[in-house]
């Protein structure tokens, strides 16, 4: 819809849906004007800004609780390898003892010509 030679004191061009208005569609600036965009485009635009920001807030938590999930699996893989680390320097520890022990019972068998 386009208005020719509207009066401009009167009607405004919304910029953003690019519809003629009467200045009371916008929200006052100051005292001599208007703000640029009609209300219905602005309340559209604060409202998309808050949609991005709980978006925005949505994806900072969920890479917090990635990020801590990350955290505790480390944590408990950490204490499960160091389980197995422990369990595997004792088998090794014994294993080597055991060994020493036949090698050493071993060499007493020998006997030396
Ligand atoms: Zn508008």
């Amino acid at each position: 819809m386009k208005i020719k030679n509207f009066d401009k004191r009167y009607y405004k061009k919304c910029p953003k849906c690019g519809l003629v208005k009467t200045v009371d569609s916008f929200y006052k600036h100051n005292r001599y004007g208007v703000r640029s965009w009609c209300k219905v485009c602005e309340s559209d635009s604060a409202k998309s800004n808050k949609n991005k920001l709980r978006r925005h807030n949505y994806y900072i938590k969920n890479k917090s609780r990635e990020i801590e999930a990350n955290k505790e699996w480390v944590q408990k893989n950490r204490a499960k390898r160091n389980e197995y680390m422990r369990n595997y320097m004792r088998l090794k520890y014994l294993r080597e003892r055991k060994i020493n022990y036949e090698h050493t019972h071993i060499n007493n068998d020998i006997v030396w010509a």
